[in-house]
């Protein structure tokens, strides 16, 4: 009788979103204003720290085409038509096993790549400056939501607004809770949150933008240029971090030696006024 029989509880956790597997074009051209390549082209590629791919893909919308397509050639397309719309994670399975049709070429708007790259960067800033028990800054708000006043938005508030804009990107994606019950759940289905085992990268970053926020490290924004990353330890109030990119070019080091060469100035020029 099932009544007596001990329910097993389906397990409900994180599929393995942290190597996801994007679609990566070898050849990328720009022309129009959109990013065109040949879907046929494109190699299947797992990527072990998506991370560090969104920490380059919100630094996007300030370079130029040449750098989007050494993105794109590196770390894959968004996954849109040239609409902008988001192709399902089920098109593009179907497709790579010869069950359906996959968009002839590939043509991506972008206009919607810049604004994807400002948008996410904006919303990690944001969060950063709200970890840190500060407002967001009101040009970050701005990107946003320009029609918006955020003059006076208590922390809370901004924090629902992160929450709501994460939200409404979400439900434009393929993230969603999954059954899984094939390869490596074939034995035991789960409940999972995430997609098919193919998504399209704009998945994939949405998903670390949502980690970043979440993330118990927490979130500072660099000293040096106006990206925000994840500490190493948890940054200190007040405590100048700068992130990977500035350390390894030696802008950090120039920054604060900048600053410790301000800070004395300043001191001596108190202590000559006090003489005075
Ligand atoms: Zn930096």
């Amino acid at each position: 009788m099932i009544a007596n029989q001990a329910v097993r509880p389906t397990s409900v956790r994180t599929s393995d979103l942290t190597r996801i597997e994007v679609l990566v074009p070898p050849n990328v051209i720009v022309s129009d204003g959109f990013l065109l390549f040949d879907p046929k082209e494109c190699k299947r590629k797992k990527f072990a720290h998506m991370g560090g791919v969104l920490d380059r893909f919100v630094r996007l919308w300030s370079k130029s085409d040449d750098d989007l397509i050494r993105f794109a050639t590196g770390y894959g397309v968004l996954g849109v038509d040239e609409r902008g719309r988001l192709l399902s994670d089920r098109t593009i399975r179907d497709a790579l096993v010869g069950r359906g049709r996959y968009p002839q070429v590939g043509r991506e708007p972008i206009h919607l790549w810049l604004d994807y790259s400002k948008k996410f960067f904006a919303l990690l800033r944001i969060a950063a400056r709200l970890r840190d028990g500060q407002h967001g800054d009101g040009s970050d708000w701005l990107t946003l939501y320009p029609n918006y006043v955020f003059d006076g938005t208590s922390i809370e508030s901004e924090k629902l607004y992160v929450e709501l804009t994460i939200g409404e990107l979400v439900l434009g994606s393929n993230l969603r809770p999954v059954l899984k019950w094939s390869f490596e759940r074939v034995e035991e289905p789960a409940i999972v949150f995430g997609f098919l085992n193919t998504v399209t990268l704009l998945d994939g970053l949405l998903f670390h933008l949502m980690l970043s926020v979440a993330s118990v490290k927490g979130l500072a924004i660099c000293g040096s240029c106006p990206t925000s990353f994840e500490p190493d330890t948890r940054a200190r109030r007040g405590t100048i971090r700068y992130c990977d990119d500035c350390r390894a070019s030696g802008l950090a080091h120039r920054n604060s030696q900048q600053r410790s060469m301000k800070r004395k100035t300043a001191i001596l020029q108190r202590a000559r006024s006090k003489g005075k």
